[in-house]
C-alpha cells in the first residue's frame, strides 16, 4: 500500500517527504512503517526516504496522529 493517512489527509510517498520537509523532493522511495510510536502522542509513526537534493538521501518520520516529525540523514 502506498497511499496513507496523515493528520486525515491522504498522502502518496512524495506529498509525505513535502510535508515532513517542506519542499518538494527530488525523488521518493515507498512509504514504510517505522515500527515506532510517536514521543508527542503516542500514534503510529511511517517513514519515507527520499533525497530533497541530488547529493543528499533523507529518511523523514512522521506520526499519523499529529504534527511530530523527524529526519535522519544517511
Ligand atoms: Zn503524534
Amino acid at each position: 500500500m502506498s497511499n496513507r493517512v496523515v493528520e486525515g489527509r491522504m498522502v502518496t510517498a512524495e506529498s509525505l517527504a513535502e510535508l515532513i520537509e517542506g519542499e518538494s523532493p527530488m525523488e521518493a522511495t515507498e512509504i514504510e512503517d517505522a515500527d515506532r510510536e510517536c514521543p508527542d502522542c503516542g500514534g503510529n509513526v511511517i517513514s519515507v526516504g527520499y533525497m530533497p537534493s541530488v547529493t543528499a538521501f533523507v529518511t523523514g518520520y512522521k506520526c499519523q496522529d499529529c504534527e511530530w516529525s523527524e529526519t535522519e540523514e544517511d
